[in-house]
């Protein structure tokens, strides 16, 4: 797999389960240390100890500004510095458009927009010249996907802040590279629906949209985002780089 993220500090937030945690696997693997985060103790534990080594996870709500504080101190306190910031942690729930509530909005938002962005606001001051940020976005971002609203508005402004932080930190040579996964399996679906079965009938639909006919697993997105954090990218900024298996492309 090679070592080319050798040395490097690296902080994943939702880094407890799916993506996130497939990419603390691979960031390990190639050489990096990873702060994982997620707000249960319990799957942050078992996900560290998955892992295995060059690890520690921070228990810490993405939406709450005195958490991200608390990653920032333990970092700081750890290794002093960052070299690859993946904002990663997210959540998924659909309404159709007349049964969107305020809460619907607020906690999405919340979340998916309101943590990313002070994340890494946050770890900005500790955060290395030459560094690589990326932002998980979502072929939402750019689909009209039935009673997605408000997740898709949501992936829609985290896209839009790979434009803006690329230029916003271009002078401290920080590249900021948003990607957009298609249908990847992972426990986010269980949220989507009422219960098992449905929720495999709702990934069966999903699959015949996708030209390759299948999901992508965790570590296909896992290895895009070790690419885009490693000096093999090293001109490339302010995409947004599709893991689709083609659906939004065609
Ligand atoms: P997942 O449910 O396995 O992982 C979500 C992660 O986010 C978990 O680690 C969870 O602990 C964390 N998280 C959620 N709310 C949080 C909060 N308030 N504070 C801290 N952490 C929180 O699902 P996943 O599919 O791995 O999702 C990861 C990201 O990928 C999300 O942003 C999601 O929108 C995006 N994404 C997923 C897919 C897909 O098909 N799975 C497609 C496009 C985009």
């Amino acid at each position: 797999m090679g070592n080319k993220l050798e040395g490097k500090i690296a902080v994943i937030t939702g880094g407890n389960s799916g993506i996130g945690l497939a990419t603390a696997k691979r960031f390990v693997t190639e050489g990096a240390y990873v702060f994982i985060t997620g707000r249960r103790q319990k799957q942050l534990d078992l996900a560290v100890s998955e892992i295995g080594k060059n690890v520690i996870g921070i228990q810490s709500d993405v939406s709450n500004l005195a958490d991200i504080d608390k990653l920032y101190n333990t970092v700081k306190d750890e290794k002093n510095h960052i070299d690859i910031i993946f904002a990663n942690a997210g959540i998924a729930q659909f309404a159709p458009l007349e049964k969107i509530s305020e809460e619907h909005f607020v906690k999405i938002f919340s979340i998916n927009v309101k943590g990313l962005l002070f994340t890494v606001q946050t770890l900005l001051p500790i955060f290395q010249e030459g560094g690589s940020i990326i932002l998980n976005a979502s072929i939402g971002s750019s689909k009209g996907i039935e009673e997605s609203s408000v997740y898709s508005a949501t992936k829609a402004a985290v896209r839009s802040f790979a434009r803006t932080w690329t230029v916003d930190l271009r002078h401290r040579k920080i590249r900021v590279n948003a990607i957009s996964p298609g249908p990847i399996d992972t426990p986010i679906f269980s949220n989507l629906t009422q219960n098992e079965e449905q929720s495999e009938q709702f990934k069966k639909n999903i699959v015949n949209t996708v030209p390759m006919r299948r999901m992508g697993n965790p570590d296909e997105v896992a290895k895009v985002v070790s690419f885009l954090a490693s000096d093999d990218s090293s001109y490339i900024t302010g995409i947004e780089l599709f893991v689709d298996g083609g659906l939004a492309q065609i």
